[in-house]
C-alpha cells in the first residue's frame, strides 16, 4: 500500500426531510447566494423547500447554470457575488451546479488577472468562500470532494481544478430528491459513479487489500441497486443505497494507498468539451478501449473485477480479464447507453488527433497509474472508441 493523508472535512447530512436543516448549517449573519440550474428545482419542490429552510437568512438567487457549467454564465454570477458582496454560497443542483459554485467560490477570492487563470495555472485552491450544497443528483461526488470541472464553450475547452479550499462546509442528502430524475440522468449518474470506482481501482495490483474491497463493495452496491432505481426513483431503499455509493465513489476513500488512473476522464472531457456528449457518456465511450489497450498493466486487476463482481469463474487470467471488458461495456449498453464515439456524431474522424494535439500543448505527456501514456496512446485509444 502506498503511504496517504486522509481528510475530508464536509459535514454530510443524509435523509428523508434533511432540506429542513439548512439554515442550521449557515452562519446566521451569512448574506448568502442560492445557485440552481436550468429549473429542475421549480418543478420538483426542491426550491420551495429550501426558501422555506432559508426564510429567516438574508439571501439572493442565481439560477440558469447549465449542465457542464459553462465560464460566461459562472462570470455573471461573480459579478452578483461581487455587487451585493455575498459571503457564502449555496448550490442547489447536481454536480455542474455544484462545479460552478466551487469555481465561484474560489473566484471570488481570486486576486489574479483572470479567473480562467484558476482553471489553467495548475495551483491548488487553498482558500475559497465557504459554502453548502443540496444535492439534487447523484452521479459526481462533487457534494464531498473538492474537484470541479468547468467548460468555456467560446474555446471548447473543459478543464478540472481543486484544492484543499474546495470541499463543501456541508452537503444535504436527501434520498427522496431522487423521484423527479429523468431516466437518462439516473443512467448517467449510475455510469458515473461506477466509472469513478473503476479510475481508481483498476491499476496494477497495490496489495491495498482493504481499498480493493471498499470499491468492489460500492460497484457492487451500484449493480444491485441499478435496475430498482431505475425502475422505481421513488424505491426509497435503492434511491438511499444509491445516492450514498455515488458520495462514497469520489469523496477520496478509496483513493488513499492506491495508484490512481483518471485517464478515462481526461480523454472524456474533451468529447464533451467538443461534442457536447454527456459526461457520464463520454466515460462509457473511453473505458472499454482504454482498457484494451492497457491490457498488460491492467489484467491481473482486470481477472480480480471479472471474478469478484462479475462472478466470472472458468478460463486463463486473460480469459477472465477480457470478460471484465466485455461484462463491463454490456452493462452500459443494456441500460441505453452507446459505447461507440460514432454513434453520437458525424464528425468524429480527426477526433484522436485534436485530443493527442491538445494533451501535447497543455503538456500532459504521461497519464494513468504510470505517467506513461503518452498523446500517441491517446491518439490510439481515442481511434478505437470510435
Ligand atoms: P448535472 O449536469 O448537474 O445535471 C444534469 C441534468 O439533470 C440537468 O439538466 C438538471 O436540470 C437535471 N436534474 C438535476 N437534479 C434533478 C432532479 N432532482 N430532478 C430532475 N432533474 C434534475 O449532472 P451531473 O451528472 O450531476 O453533473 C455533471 C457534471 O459534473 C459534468 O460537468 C461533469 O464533468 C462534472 N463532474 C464533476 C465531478 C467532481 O468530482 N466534481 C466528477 C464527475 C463529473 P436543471 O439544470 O434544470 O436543474
Ligand atoms: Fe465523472
Amino acid at each position: 500500500m502506498n503511504n496517504f493523508q486522509y481528510k475530508n472535512p464536509t459535514n454530510i447530512i443524509f435523509g428523508k426531510d434533511t432540506i429542513a436543516k439548512l439554515a442550521e448549517e449557515i452562519p446566521a449573519d451569512a448574506k448568502v447566494l442560492m445557485l440552481y440550474g436550468g429549473g429542475s428545482i421549480k418543478k420538483n419542490g426542491i426550491y420551495d423547500q429550501v426558501k422555506t429552510a432559508l426564510k429567516d437568512i438574508e439571501h439572493f438567487e442565481f439560477g440558469g447554470i447549465p449542465a457542464n457549467p459553462e465560464y460566461a454564465v459562472l462570470l455573471e454570477a461573480l459579478k452578483v457575488i461581487k455587487d451585493k458582496e455575498i459571503t457564502y454560497l449555496l448550490a442547489v443542483g447536481g454536480g455542474s451546479v455544484i462545479d460552478g459554485t466551487k469555481f465561484l467560490a474560489a473566484a471570488g477570492v481570486f486576486e489574479g488577472d483572470t479567473p480562467w487563470d484558476i482553471l489553467t495555472n495548475k495551483k491548488p485552491t487553498l482558500q475559497a468562500m465557504p459554502f453548502g450544497t443540496v444535492l439534487t443528483l447523484p452521479a459526481t461526488g462533487s457534494e464531498m470532494n473538492s474537484g470541479a470541472v468547468i467548460t468555456r464553450a467560446e474555446t471548447k475547452e473543459k478543464l478540472a481544478m481543486g484544492g484543499a479550499g474546495l470541499f463543501p462546509a456541508f452537503s444535504i442528502l436527501d434520498p427522496q430528491v431522487i423521484t423527479s430524475i429523468p431516466r437518462r440522468q439516473l443512467v448517467n449518474g449510475i455510469t458515473d459513479a461506477f466509472t469513478h470506482v473503476l479510475e481508481q481501482y483498476m491499476t496494477y495490483p497495490a496489495g491495498a487489500l482493504l481499498q480493493d474491497r471498499f470499491a468492489e463493495s460500492i460497484m457492487q452496491t451500484l449493480l444491485e441497486v441499478a435496475p430498482k432505481v431505475l425502475e422505481d426513483p421513488s424505491d426509497y431503499d435503492a434511491a438511499s443505497n444509491f445516492m450514498w455509493s455515488c458520495t462514497m465513489a469520489l469523496n477520496g476513500l478509496i483513493q488513499k494507498g492506491v495508484p490512481t488512473d483518471w485517464a478515462v476522464h481526461a480523454m472524456g472531457h474533451e468529447l464533451t468539451a467538443l461534442f457536447g456528449i454527456d459526461h457520464a457518456r463520454t466515460l462509457a465511450i473511453i473505458a472499454p478501449s482504454h482498457y484494451q489497450y492497457n491490457f498488460e498493466s491492467k489484467k491481473e486487476k482486470l481477472a480480480q473485477y471479472a471474478e469478484r463482481i462479475w462472478n466470472v469463474t472458468e478460463g486463463s487470467l486473460e480469459d477472465k480479464a477480457y470478460a471484465a471488458i466485455e461484462k463491463t461495456e454490456s452493462f452500459f449498453n443494456d441500460m441505453g447507453i452507446d459505447t461507440k464515439l460514432s454513434k453520437y456524431t458525424n464528425e468524429f474522424e480527426g477526433t484522436a488527433e485534436i485530443i493527442a494535439n491538445r494533451f501535447t500543448e497543455r503538456g500532459w505527456l504521461g497519464l494513468g497509474e504510470h505517467q506513461s501514456l503518452k498523446p500517441e496512446d491517446v491518439e490510439t485509444i481515442v481511434h478505437m472508441a470510435y
